[in-house]
């Protein structure tokens, strides 16, 4: 018996990977009910990919949009450069979509069959004693469990009591995230536009047929200054705002995971955030908690838990690492302030040819699992 702490997105993709390794499981979830929350999320080619091996691929692209264009623009709309994500979906079989995050929380559970989620079970302390791990509950209750996997999130649990050293970083950007019913112009139902303005940037994403995702960052967290930032952006983006109900709107800080050099310890291992949460940069941070759990699931079936665990790390960490630091420096380049370094870093993105643009968006969706 596996069992999994967290039913996000790694947590559950875990599930459905165990279940079609015809594996058992159970996974104890914090909150009360899993209900459909959150705003939206990107799921690249690569995510996809494990999804279309898991066969709920149709499913995702059918609730959600697929993507064919990925644009950062200036803040009026102007293209600094573009990656053609339809062709690259063509090269890799496989679309990249964008849906809302309680769509595709839904579609993983209907798509399991084992009833062994338990929710409203917040793990708040662990022992580790050779191969017996403790788990204590916030309502009292006291598991003694063999295997155990750290699906918690960026905020692990796990990762807490068995990594000390390891810390969240905050990065002194801070995001806003709404979703609301939005006309978009027919030119943009298909793209992410995510426009780069003076320590300000936004990014507009459809999500299914009447939905927008929006993300709004800024290097100042006073949320006076959140809409006022994007009072001076191509009118849509205040449009949007204006449209989107206050309590449809997410705020939170942008952080990474730093100093974590093991992702497990005897019979414990950690995935998705709780093992590298990154920033949002390159919308990758639930790609890769799928693909750790699809390698993951993978290898606990061939071999015996240390074996699986050490190679699980060896086998993730470089890509990982790479996407982590990529990743965070794209957020401090789209973040800048100075008029002269914006508008150098504008001049030499129009002159990057999308070719090179495409190349390093195809080493991400290039999966070798
Ligand atoms: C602003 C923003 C935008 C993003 N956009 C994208 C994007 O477009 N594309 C993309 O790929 N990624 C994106 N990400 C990253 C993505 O959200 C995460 O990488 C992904 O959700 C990680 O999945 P996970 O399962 O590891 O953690 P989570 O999805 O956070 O799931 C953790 C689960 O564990 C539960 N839990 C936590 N603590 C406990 C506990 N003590 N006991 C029991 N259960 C617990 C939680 O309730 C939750 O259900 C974004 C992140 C941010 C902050």
């Amino acid at each position: 018996m596996i069992t999994i702490i967290g039913a996000g997105i790694g947590g559950l993709t875990l599930a459905l990977c165990l279940e079609s390794l015809r594996m058992e499981y159970e996974i104890f979830e914090s909150a009360k009910n899993l209900e459909p929350i959150g705003a939206g999320i990107l799921l690249a080619s690569n995510a996809m990919q494990i999804y279309k091996k898991l066969g709920i691929a149709d499913k995702i692209l059918h609730a959600g949009r697929e993507i064919h264009e990925l644009n950062l623009t200036d803040q009026y709309l102007r293209k600094l450069s573009t990656i053609d994500a339809y062709k690259l979906s063509k090269k890799h079989n496989s679309s990249t979509v964008a849906i809302h995050r309680g769509t595709l929380q839904k579609i993983l559970l209907d798509s399991l069959s084992s009833s062994a989620i338990y929710t409203g079970k917040r793990l708040i302390d662990l022992t580790q004693q050779n191969n017996t791990n403790t788990l204590t509950f916030d309502n009292g209750e006291i598991k003694v469990k063999a295997m155990v996997i750290g699906a918690d999130g960026v905020n692990s649990v796990i990762r807490k009591k068995l990594f000390s050293s390891a810390q969240i970083i905050q990065l002194n950007q801070y995001c806003w995230r709404g979703v609301c019913d939005f006309n978009i112009p027919s030119s943009m139902s298909n793209q992410i536009n995510e426009m780069w303005g003076s320590g300000a940037r936004m990014g507009i994403v459809p999500i299914n047929q009447k939905e927008i995702y929006w993300f709004a960052l800024t290097n100042d967290n006073n949320s006076h200054c959140f809409p006022k930032k994007f009072e001076s952006f191509d009118p849509i983006v205040s449009e949007l705002i204006r449209n989107t109900k206050s309590e449809n709107i997410i705020y939170g800080q942008i952080t990474e995971l730093q100093n974590l050099k093991k992702w497990y310890k005897n019979n414990i291992c950690l995935i998705g955030d709780a093992a590298h949460a990154m920033t949002p940069n390159m919308g990758q941070g639930a790609g890769q908690s799928i693909e750790d759990a699809y390698v993951l699931a993978q290898l606990m079936k061939e071999e015996n838990t240390m074996n699986s665990f050490r190679k699980f790390q060896k086998i993730r960490e470089k890509r990982v690492r790479n996407i982590v630091n990529t990743s965070r420096n794209i957020g401090s380049m789209a973040q800048l302030e100075s008029t002269i370094l914006r508008g150098i870093r504008n001049q030499l993105m129009r002159m990057i040819p999308n070719s090179i643009n495409e190349r390093q968006a195809n080493e991400i969706y290039q999966i070798e699992i």
